[in-house]
């Protein structure tokens, strides 16, 4: 039986203002994996989604640790048929005169071998079918325009939807997954940008991009290249995502329509040129400017923000959708603490919060890095002294919540890459000053 996803207000509760335990804000990755979690929980969960799925997202590159959290909702079946198998990344350097390949079946735990790759459109609605399976009221076409904090506990949501009258709702909890749009964050004047990172992207939809052969042929690929870095991404039905992170200053830069643009940044990249040879652009390009951001708080009375409604730094290592259902799920579980014993609310707010940047951290160190050529040639040469290699693939694997052997090892990278770095001083600082006025350049606009 399909579940019950509503463009009406039939709303539970019935009458002007509704009331729910939970309201969910969007239907993205981390509010469908919220919403599913509470409801399974018995609270009355609403999520209200501006949008109608499927809709297209940008995010496909999954991670080996998502598979628990798609077992833990019940969904990794449908997932996969929906996916590319992915068991790991290739980086091209136009440095080295070889490519590398990272397997996730190296990680220190060998429990997770592959991870997939996933057109959005149909993830997305595939979390939030399932969520509305296990008991939420789902409401799509339906945004919400503002929330209050009365001050006696709980929330009231405003939202317009297809009907001329606003919905209105008092929750006991908001959980805020807007994800960019940063509702919560945004209107409270929290959201800060990335002092220490900024990036662009452009990206869209091929067909007949060369893939790489036998089982490998999921696998992402990275490029470098002079102003940041490409993914390739391969998706099912013969579909490949295409997509260049760079400087928002070369973004900016941009004389022609986004595709020409597109198409003149892959010319600059040699070896993603020559697999694009017999491409054709099967979709929109898009253009997206400086998304590197962090709120200054992702919990307090009565509302949580989890996913990018709390922090986005950078797709490099396809972590975005990984750390939204995983702090959905850390978010889940404070919720759900707080509502049965409000006493304990702080306590389980500093627990979240605590993971969340802590798993947000480990990956930022290596996300500031990654252009800088140190890093690339460590990345390019690799080596296992200490199981380092081992760890990183944990990290790449986003094994970054569980292990202290991944960060103790992690600790060895990094004082490899700072020892590195001196032996190269020259070239260690230009890279370092370029980074830096890039990301103040974009801070102070
Ligand atoms: C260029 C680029 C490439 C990326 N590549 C990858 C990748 O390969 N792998 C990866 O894991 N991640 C990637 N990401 C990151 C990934 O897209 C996000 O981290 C992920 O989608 C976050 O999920 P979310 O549920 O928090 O937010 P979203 O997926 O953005 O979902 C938020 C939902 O909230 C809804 N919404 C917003 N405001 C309102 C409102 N006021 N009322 C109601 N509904 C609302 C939106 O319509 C949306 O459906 C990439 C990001 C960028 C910018």
């Amino acid at each position: 039986m399909e579940p019950a996803i509503a463009t009406t207000d039939r709303t539970p509760g019935g009458g002007r203002t509704r009331s729910c335990d939970v309201l969910v804000v969007g239907g993205g990755p981390a509010g469908s994996t919220a919403a599913a979690l509470l409801a399974e929980k018995g609270w009355q969960v609403v999520l209200l989604e501006k949008d109608r799925h499927p809709r297209f997202h940008i995010g496909e590159s999954l991670l080996p640790l998502n598979l628990p959290l798609f077992d833990r909702l019940g969904v990794r079946g449908e997932v996969e048929a929906i996916a590319m198998m992915k068991y790991g990344a290739e980086l091209n350097s136009p440095h080295h005169h070889s490519k590398q390949t990272f397997l996730f079946s190296g990680a220190l735990d060998k429990s997770w071998p592959h991870a997939y790759q996933v057109p959005r459109a149909a993830f997305d609605h595939i979390l939030l079918r399932n969520c509305a399976r296990k008991g939420a009221f789902v409401v799509e076409e339906c945004r919400v325009t503002k929330v209050e904090f009365p001050g006696t506990g709980g929330c009231v949501v405003y939202a317009t939807g297809k009907e001329p009258v606003d919905h209105v709702w008092q929750a006991r909890y908001l959980v805020d997954a807007s994800g960019r749009d940063t509702l919560l964050a945004s209107r409270m004047g929290i959201k800060r940008r990335n002092p220490k990172h900024a990036s662009a992207a452009l990206y869209g939809h091929f067909t007949g991009v060369e893939r790489l052969p036998g089982r490998d042929e999921g696998n992402i690929s990275i490029f470098w290249f002079e102003h940041g870095w490409f993914w390739q991404i391969p998706l099912q039905h013969g579909i490949t995502s295409v997509g260049a992170v760079c400087s928002p200053r070369y973004l900016k830069s941009r004389k022609t329509s986004p595709a020409d643009f597109l198409w003149e940044t892959i010319a600059l990249c040699p070896q993603l040129e020559s697999r694009m040879r017999d491409a054709r652009l099967a979709s929109t390009v898009t253009a997206t400017g400086n998304y590197s951001y962090q709120a200054e708080r992702m919990a307090g009375d009565c509302y949580v923000m989890v996913g990018d409604a709390y922090a986005f730094i950078d797709p490099v290592f396809s972590s975005g959708v990984f750390f939204a259902m995983n702090s959905a799920l850390l978010g889940a579980e404070t919720v759900d603490g707080a509502l049965r014993d409000p006493a304990r609310r702080k306590a389980l707010e500093n627990k979240f919060d605590r993971t969340v940047r802590r798993g947000l951290e480990s990956f930022s160190w290596f996300i500031y890095r990654m252009t800088s050529p140190t890093i690339r040639d460590l990345l390019m040469s690799p080596r296992n002294i200490f199981r380092v290699q081992e760890a990183l693939l944990s990290l790449l694997a986003g094994d970054v919540f569980r292990s202290r052997a991944v960060h103790i090892r992690l600790l060895v990278f990094k004082a490899v890459y700072y020892a590195n770095g001196l032996t190269s001083l020259r070239r260690s600082l230009s890279a370092w000053r370029r980074r830096r006025a890039a990301a103040r350049e974009a801070y102070q606009e």
